[in-house]
C-alpha cells in the first residue's frame, strides 16, 4: 500500500497508456447509450456506469476515490459542501422518529443542521460534551438512536474527541460513527483507524486549502455490519421500491451498501451535487495537502507558543501545546500535528480583540478557516455576533476569543504581524 503522500498526489486515477497524466474534466451532464436496455441496467442499478451527473459524474468519483484511499475506507463520494456531506451521512441513517448522540462541540453551521433543521424533519438530538463522563454519554443513548457524530478537532473550540471511546459507545448500542475530520484530515489523523464508520470532511477547508472551491466528501469505512443491526437500518436492508425492490446491504455488501444508498437514493433525490470543475480543483488541492498540512502545524505551533509567554495575551488554546486540555488526546490521536488553527485572548477583552483585529496586516478578516491564506475571526463581533455575552460563554466562545487560521506564510512575517498588532492592544 502506498504512504499517505503518495495518495495524496497519485491516489484514485491511474492513467493507461497515453492517457492525459491529470484527472480529466469531463464536464458533461449525460453520458451516451447504445440501446435503452443498456441504459435501463444502469437505472435499475444492475450494472455499473454513468447516466447523468446529477448521481455520478466520472471526474467526481476519482478525486472522491483518492480521499476515500487517503482515509483508507471502502467507498467514497462527493457532495457540493461540507454541509451536504454531514447531512447526507446522517439522513442515509435516519428518518422522521430516529435520534442521534452528537457532540456539543462542533461547527456552528453543523449545530444548526442537527438541532433546528434536522429537529424540524422529525429527528431529534441529544448534544454531549466531548469531556462527558461514561454516564453521560450512555444516558444519551435511546432505543431510537440511528447514529453518534462529532469532529475530530472541533471548529472552533479545538475540543479533541476520544474517538475510540465514542466508536465503542456507539458500537455497544449497534450504531454507527460518523466522524468530520475535516480540521485535522486524513494527514494528522485517520478516525476509521480508530473505529470511526464514516469520515464526512468539508473539503471546503485543507483539501482544497486555497480557498476557492466549497465541497465536502463522505468515506465509509465498510465497517459497519448493517444486517446485524437489520432492525436499525432499514433503508439499507429492507428493499428500496425506488430501485425494483434492491436491498442496498445484500446487492453492494457491507462496504459498498451506504455510498450507494447514498448517491442512488438522496443524491438523486436531493441533489448536492459538486461540479467536475470543483472535483477537478479539489483533486489539485490534495496534491499538496500532506506538505501543507506540515507547515500549517509547524507554523501554528511556532505561533502557539509566542502567544502563550506573550504578556498581552490572555489565553491560548492549541492541542499540540504542551499543558493544552486536550493535549494527551493529541497525543494519541494527531502525534504528528493537529491543524493549524489556534485560539486566544488578549487583555482587556473584546474592546481588545476589535483593536487587534483592526491592526492586523497580513493575516485577513475571513469567516474562512483552514486556508493557505492566514484567516482571522473575531466571532463575537461575526459568526456569532447576534449572541449576547451570557449566549456566548454558553456556545463556548468568550467575547474575546480570536479564531486565528494560520496560513502556510512565511512564519516569521505571521509573527511579525501579530506582534505589532499586540503591541497597540
Ligand atoms: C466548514 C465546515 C463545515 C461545513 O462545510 P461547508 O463546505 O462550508 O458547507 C463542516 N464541518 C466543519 C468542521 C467545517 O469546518
Amino acid at each position: 500500500m502506498s504512504k499517505i503522500g503518495t495518495i495524496c498526489v497519485q491516489g484514485g486515477y491511474k492513467p493507461g497508456n497515453g492517457e492525459p497524466r491529470q484527472v480529466p474534466i469531463i464536464q458533461s451532464t449525460t453520458f451516451k447509450y447504445n440501446t435503452s436496455e443498456d441504459m435501463g441496467k444502469l437505472f435499475d442499478l444492475e450494472a455499473p456506469g454513468y447516466f447523468y451527473s446529477r448521481l455520478q459524474n466520472p471526474t467526481c468519483d476519482l478525486i472522491a476515490a483518492r480521499i476515500c484511499e487517503l482515509e483508507g475506507g471502502t467507498a467514497g463520494m462527493l457532495t457540493s459542501s461540507g454541509q451536504s456531506a454531514n447531512f447526507y451521512s446522517l439522513f442515509n441513517l435516519c428518518s422522521c422518529g430516529d435520534h442521534i448522540v452528537s457532540s456539543s462541540a462542533i461547527y456552528g453551521g453543523t449545530y444548526n443542521l442537527i438541532a433546528v433543521t434536522m429537529r424540524r424533519m422529525g429527528i431529534e438530538a441529544t448534544f454531549v460534551s466531548p469531556d462527558c463522563s461514561e454516564e453521560e454519554l450512555e444516558a444519551a443513548f435511546r432505543p431510537n438512536t440511528r447514529a453518534v457524530f462529532g469532529e475530530t478537532i472541533a471548529n472552533p473550540a479545538l475540543a479533541i474527541l476520544d474517538i475510540e471511546r465514542f466508536a465503542n459507545a456507539a458500537h455497544r448500542h449497534g450504531v454507527p460513527l460518523v466522524i468530520d475530520n475535516t480540521f485535522p484530515t486524513p494527514i494528522n489523523c485517520r478516525p476509521i483507524e480508530w473505529g470511526a464508520d464514516i469520515v464526512t470532511h468539508a473539503t471546503t477547508k485543507y483539501m482544497d486549502g486555497h480557498g476557492g472551491t466549497v465541497g465536502g466528501a463522505i468515506v465509509d469505512s465498510g465497517h459497519f455490519n448493517w444486517l446485524a443491526h437489520a432492525d436499525k437500518f432499514p433503508g439499507l436492508t429492507t428493499p428500496d421500491d425506488s430501485y425494483h425492490g434492491i436491498v442496498y446491504a445484500e446487492k453492494f455488501g457491507q462496504g459498498g451498501a451506504f455510498i450507494t444508498k447514498c448517491t442512488a437514493q438522496l443524491m438523486r433525490d436531493l441533489g448536492s451535487t459538486p461540479s467536475p470543475q470543483s472535483a477537478y480543483y479539489i483533486g489539485l488541492g490534495l496534491e499538496s495537502l500532506h506538505l501543507r498540512m506540515e507547515r500549517h502545524c509547524s507554523n501554528a505551533m511556532a505561533l502557539a507558543k509566542y502567544l502563550r509567554d506573550h504578556e498581552k495575551v490572555s489565553w491560548v488554546t492549541y492541542p499540540s501545546l504542551p499543558g493544552d486540555k486536550y493535549y494527551d488526546l493529541a497525543q494519541k490521536y494527531l502525534p504528528n500535528g493537529s491543524c493549524g488553527v489556534v485560539c486566544f485572548g488578549v487583555n482587556g477583552g473584546r474592546a481588545a480583540a476589535e483593536r487587534f483585529m483592526k491592526e492586523l496586516k497580513l493575516g485577513i478578516i475571513a469567516t474562512h478557516v483552514a486556508d493557505a491564506h492566514t484567516c482571522v475571526l473575531h466571532p463575537a463581533n461575526a459568526t456569532h455576533r447576534q449572541m449576547n455575552d451570557e449566549e456566548l460563554l454558553a456556545a463556548g466562545v468568550t467575547p474575546d476569543l480570536i479564531r486565528f487560521s494560520v496560513g502556510i506564510e512565511d512564519i516569521n512575517d505571521i509573527l511579525f504581524d501579530v506582534e505589532q498588532a499586540l503591541s497597540v492592544v
